[in-house]
């Protein structure tokens, strides 16, 4: 069995919409930077096409599909191009 260490990834959460240092959540429980607390994740999707839904872990946020189950959050923002580029992606 390969133990894989994942929990690091936590540790210095980034704020999906500007990749700084996440210091603060928003009303979505999700890791953002204080200027991005009202901002919320909506309409992410899955590489199969179905819409992820938030879920809030033990360990922090990950994402659900209906077609492939679990997402790792990191992996489901990456799927839907966060953390956004530039700011004007908003
Ligand atoms: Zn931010
Ligand atoms: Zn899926």
């Amino acid at each position: 069995m390969m133990r894989k260490k994942v929990y690091g990834e936590y540790q210095v959460p980034k704020c999906p919409f500007c990749n700084s240092v996440a210091t603060i959540k928003n009303n979505q429980g999700i890791p953002v930077c204080p200027h991005h607390k009202k901002e919320q994740l909506e309409n992410l999707k899955c590489s199969c096409g179905a819409t992820l839904d938030l879920m809030q872990g033990k360990y922090g946020p990950f994402f659900k599909c209906i077609n492939c189950n679990l997402i790792n959050y990191k992996k489901g923002l990456e799927l839907n191009g966060y953390p956004l580029k530039s700011i004007n992606d908003l």
